[in-house]
């Protein structure tokens, strides 16, 4: 599950700068739970209330006593009304003892059950989640378990749905259970529901019979043990698309009017699944594979048993959906599936542990990406990984196995994530792909419907590669940080000899680091492999001649930070001569650099233009990026290159991207490439293209804007609110509102300059009442993820801009109340 924590400064980060608040230091120790009594089986019969927002449930729970026989139960159930608990034996119930104080339900058993033998509790509750008293942390993503929305349909158009979010032990708030993920259960759900209404849990459909006044009672049937974070339910108007794999159901549940796009979203799910079934050595394990879309989700997606489910950013219209890229939907899909074995097959034994599924689903992403899309595409999704934890400096004290914490829900961070994929594509490189994989299936094997933690991992792949693992679990699960090195390069003429020396310069100890090391002589590498163990070490390789190229960490794995001390001619043999995604993102990188250093340096600029006919489109958007085009030479090398790229590049990425760049030169010569652009079908490129067009002839993009009013989204929405805010009239301003309402957090901040915009030459009172709020009232609420300093300074710019124009008086009083209040933001 990707944390909304975790997303949101993700999201916001190309707006606004990005800070992080510093934590309280935790250092008790987090043991996993003691199993004292073990769940069983679980069975529940749920019936909703919309109006009030409860559940009336009905729960069969059945346990044994772990190791020690025992006289009583502890459950968490969170924020209930408990009506009655009981005992079952032959269908005969026999109330029991219990106190209850809305955390914890502690039930006398009324004799000492003995180890092994299975009992049966029953309970009759109510959950409130709506009245759950959430503190702290848990506020932040939501903590509620069980998810009412628009349930009074007080919203027009938004659907009535009810979902649950149980991770990280949120479903104790709607059914009694022991809610650790070193518990597993069978399950049985039976919902009652308005019959319009279509149901999702985990495992197989059983039934599905009439219930009276307009109701059906769906149930689902589980029959494999999962973890009960896992368990999970959604009701609403859903229209189903069905695929199949190796004969068991796929599905896909979204709206109905995103229906039409389910496979264009989530068709390439069997094909995953039989990826990685490959891969893995290990099928599928359970009986069904559905997908559901859901409103207002509280987070990314969620791998819950048989029933993965997202929020609403996974579905749109046709026109949307083709605008997304990778990152976006489709790694998710692969994210999520993955932990149907890491995660939910073998779980993670404690939140401490959370690096046995977390990691591996992150890895997952470049493993789908290499598979679909070749090596460039996995290499550039693990790259984009490993800067989102090294990018981050409170990462490098956290660790990966990390048995000391503040709060569970801190355990999902890029450490967990990014970081350990990092290190697990890294294990791979060097134990090699067939020891890898079959370390992971005997894991999976061994731990089958059980729980994991890395000591099992390191064992297993111990196992499978006849060495010892301690030094590469010590280093990477055990400790905090990453190394970080400078690397000097000299070549010896008369011992005909090239020597690289590494130095190792972090704090802590020192890392053991197996990598290949190519030499490149007449454009043929010759391999060497080598592992550092020195804070400083230096390595000699026979050269008849000096080499055009030293390629240290040859296959571009390793997670540390490095200081390259290569020469740009020496990046330029690497662009050439060096084949994979990260040599060439590497020699690009060091061209930016010179380029911003030497505007005029014509190797840099040479180097970024062959970036443009990149073979991966990520690095054609680079080379894009990287020019300064309001440098001559640097324009003329590249302007004719991006006007090929804007009119023809098969990703729309790269096209919007090339217009953008082509749209700062206000040139008129490109006003057709902007106007044609303008009937493209992505709504990237639209956006784009009426971008450049407003720095040409803001009337006419003030015209073709009118005309994209009945349909834009994404970029295009936001170019729009751009045209509106810097050539429209006071008169659009309620068209910007709207839209600004419309969208979402992140989409809001691309919108808040054109706000300003507007705010700062209407003489409409209310205009500026609403925007100056909108613009405050957003600051205030995301405050801890950016930089409040430049939105007082938007605010500062419309109390400047109006200070000769009618309402100043009112403007200046309304910015200070704003700038106050966004200043006593926590
Ligand atoms: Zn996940």
């Amino acid at each position: 599950m990707p944390s909304m924590r975790q997303l949101l400064p993700l999201l916001l980060s190309a707006a606004t700068a990005t800070s992080t608040v510093a934590q309280s230091p935790a250092t008790t120790y987090r043991a996993t739970e003691r199993k004292v009594n073990d769940l069983v089986h679980t069975k529940l019969d749920l019936r909703f209330d919309y109006a009030k927002r409860y559940a009336y449930g009905q729960e069969w729970v059945t346990l044994k006593p772990h190791g020690y026989a025992t006289d009583s139960l502890r459950l968490d159930a969170k924020g209930m009304d408990i009506k009655a608990v009981s005992l079952v034996r032959n269908d005969v119930p026999t109330p029991l003892k219990y106190t209850y104080n809305q955390r914890k339900l502690l039930i006398g058993l009324g004799r000492m059950v003995p180890a092994g033998e299975a009992y049966t509790i029953y309970i009759e509750y109510t959950a409130k989640p709506d009245e759950l008293d959430i503190k702290g942390s848990e506020a932040i993503g939501g903590a509620k378990g069980l998810y009412f929305i628009n349930p009074d349909s007080a919203v027009a158009g938004k659907p009535v749905q009810i979902w649950t979010q149980g991770e990280t032990e949120s479903n104790s708030a709607w059914f009694p259970t022991i809610d650790k993920p070193n518990q597993k259960s069978t399950s049985e759900i039976s919902l009652t529901v308005p019959s319009k209404y279509v149901t999702l849990s985990n495992g197989a459909l059983v039934s599905q019979t009439p219930a009276g006044l307009g109701l059906r009672r769906d149930t689902w049937k589980m029959d494999q043990p999962h973890a009960p974070y896992l368990f999970m339910l959604a009701v609403g108007d859903f229209r189903k698309t069905t695929d199949t794999w190796r004969g068991k159901e796929v599905s896909y549940y979204l709206e109905p009017q995103y229906a039409g796009q389910a496979r264009a979203v989530f068709g390439k799910t069997p094909r995953m699944l039989e990826f990685f079934s490959e891969r893995l050595g290990v099928a599928y394990p359970w009986k069904k594979y559905a997908q559901v879309v859901v409103r207002d989700y509280v987070a990314g997606a969620m791998e819950n048993t048989s029933a993965s489910l997202f929020g609403p950013h996974a579905q749109g219209s046709a026109r949307e959906v083709a605008d997304w890229d990778y990152t976006l939907v489709e790694r998710e899909i692969a994210h999520e599936l993955f932990h149907h074995w890491f995660g939910d097959y073998v779980t993670a034994e404690s939140w401490s542990n959370l690096t046995v599924n977390e990691s591996f689903s992150n890895f997952s992403e470049v493993l789908w990406a290499e598979h679909e899309y070749g090596p460039d595409a996995g290499a550039a999704q693990a790259y984009r990984s490993r800067q989102n934890y090294l990018g981050n400096p409170a990462n490098h004290s956290r660790l990966l196995a990390r048995y000391q914490y503040a709060d569970k829900e801190d355990l999902f961070d890029a450490v967990s994530y990014q970081k350990g994929g990092s290190i697990l594509n890294m294990l791979r490189t060097y134990l090699g792909e067939a020891v890898f994989f079959s370390g992971l299936k005997t894991y999976l094997t061994q731990n089958a419907f059980g729980t994991g933690e890395p000591h099992q991992l390191r064992l297993t792949l111990e196992q499978a590669s006849g060495q010892d693992l301690n030094w590469f679990f010590n280093q990477w699960y055990y400790r905090p940080g990453h190394p970080v090195v400078s690397i000097d390069y000299a070549y010896d003429a008369a011992r005909r000899e090239q020597t690289v020396t590494i130095k190792q310069t972090q704090p802590g100890p020192i890392y053991q680091l197996p990598m290949a090391v190519d030499v490149y002589l007449n454009g043929r590498p010759q391999r060497h492999q080598i592992t550092v163990r020195q804070v400083t070490e230096t390595f000699h390789f026979p050269a008849a001649s000096r080499p055009e190229l030293v390629n240290v960490d040859a296959d571009k794995v390793l997670l540390w930070q490095k200081t390259d001390n290569k020469s740009l001619t020496e990046y330029a043999a690497q662009l050439r001569l060096a084949s994979r995604y990260l040599d060439r993102r590497e020699a690009l990188a060091a061209a930016q650099t010179q380029l911003k250093a030497q505007p005029a340096d014509a190797l840099a600029r040479q180097l970024l233009t062959a970036g443009l006919t990149d073979k991966s489109p990520v690095l054609r958007q680079f080379a894009i990026e990287a020019f300064d085009l309001q440098i001559v030479a640097q324009r003329k090398a590249a302007a004719p290159a991006l006007a090929r790229l804007a009119a023809t590049d098969a990703s729309v990425q790269v096209r919007a991207a090339a217009l953008t760049a082509l749209g700062s030169l206000k040139d008129k010569q490109y006003l057709p490439l902007f106007t044609n652009a303008l009937a493209n079908p992505s709504y990237r490129v639209q956006g784009a293209a009426l971008l450049g067009l407003l720095g040409l002839r803001p009337e006419q993009a003030l015209a073709r804007a009118a005309t994209f009013e009945a349909d834009n989204k994404g970029s295009l929405t936001v170019a729009l609110v751009q045209v509106y805010g810097q050539a429209g009239s006071p008169a659009q301003w309620p068209l910007m509102r709207t839209k600004y309402d419309a969208a979402d957090p992140p989409t809001r901040f691309s919108l808040l300059g054109s706000v300003g915009s507007m705010m700062g030459r209407t003489d409409d009172a209310m205009a500026l009442t609403e925007g100056i709020t909108r613009i405050k009232d957003l600051t205030v609420r995301y405050k801890p993820y950016l930089d409040a300093s430049r939105l007082i300074g938007l605010l500062r710019q419309i109390e400047q801009q109006q200070a000769t124009r009618p309402n100043a008086a009112l403007v200046a009083q309304m910015v200070t109340a704003a700038v106050a209040e966004i200043e006593a933001a926590k």
